[in-house]
């Protein structure tokens, strides 16, 4: 259910596994994706099911609707009925509300600053890493008082840079835009690792508290990995502050 879980001054971050859910395959089990043909009942069940196991209310879990894109929206209180807008990052000063991000090999990124009272999920792919996703975050919340060098940032996990292959076209593409994404899989053929590419923007960005998991989706039974299996389900990242 919960692979990991986190506390720091009143900021807290989770991130799921795929067990614990009520999905069947090939989504099976714990399923938080709307959008991928998951049925919408358990897909509702799962997402009941995370919130009540981290102590949050379902009702005050703010998802995206993501598109690979770098802009950053400030929420304060769930889409209720409206659309849900096209967005890979949320931002919130406001206790209580979960910000919630869904990823199959993506790179989940949760930032707090716990002093300003500031959080943040954005989804890191390869094309939002490069469009500067992570900075446009980072943005939001010093808009809202926060300051980098105050800022916890967790990442989940992710497909590795040993086991996300590209295109050598492609590598040098990334590579241009952010250097330390440039990587070689373990067969030596061209890849890239978004989450170092991650690490590197929030360094430069003068955040210094940052902690990434060292669980590679792709490899890891535990987990969604698109790239394994193509039809499957979605992870989720969760922060929010007391
Ligand atoms: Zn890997």
């Amino acid at each position: 259910m919960i692979g990991r879980r986190e506390s720091v001054s009143g900021a807290h971050f989770a991130f799921t596994d795929r067990w614990g859910g009520v999905s069947a395959a090939p989504y099976e089990a714990l399923n938080l994706g709307g959008a991928v043909g998951d049925d919408a009942g358990a897909v509702g069940a799962n997402r009941e099911l995370a919130a009540k196991s981290l102590g949050v209310d379902p009702a005050r879990v703010v998802w995206m609707n993501q598109v690979h894109g770098a802009d950053a929206a400030v929420v304060d209180e769930p889409w209720g009925d409206r659309p849900v807008p096209e967005t890979d990052a949320i931002v919130t000063a406001r206790r209580g509300l979960a910000l919630a991000v869904l990823t199959a090999d993506c790179v989940p990124v949760l930032l707090a600053d716990p002093v300003a009272g500031v959080v943040a999920a954005a989804h890191a792919g390869r094309p939002g890493m490069i469009a500067g996703i992570v900075p446009a975050a980072v943005r939001a919340m010093t808009g809202l008082g926060a300051d980098p060098a105050r800022i916890v940032a967790r990442t989940g996990p992710s497909v590795c840079g040993r086991c996300y292959e590209v295109p050598e076209a492609m590598r040098a593409e990334v590579a241009a835009a952010e250097p330390a994404a440039y990587a070689t899989t373990s067969r030596g053929t061209p890849a890239v690792d978004v989450a170092a590419g991650v690490r590197a923007q929030l360094e430069r960005l003068g955040v210094r508290d940052l902690e990434q998991s060292p669980v590679c989706t792709l490899e890891s039974a535990d987990h969604f990995s698109y790239r394994r299996d193509r039809t499957t389900g979605r992870l989720a990242g969760y922060v929010w502050l007391d």
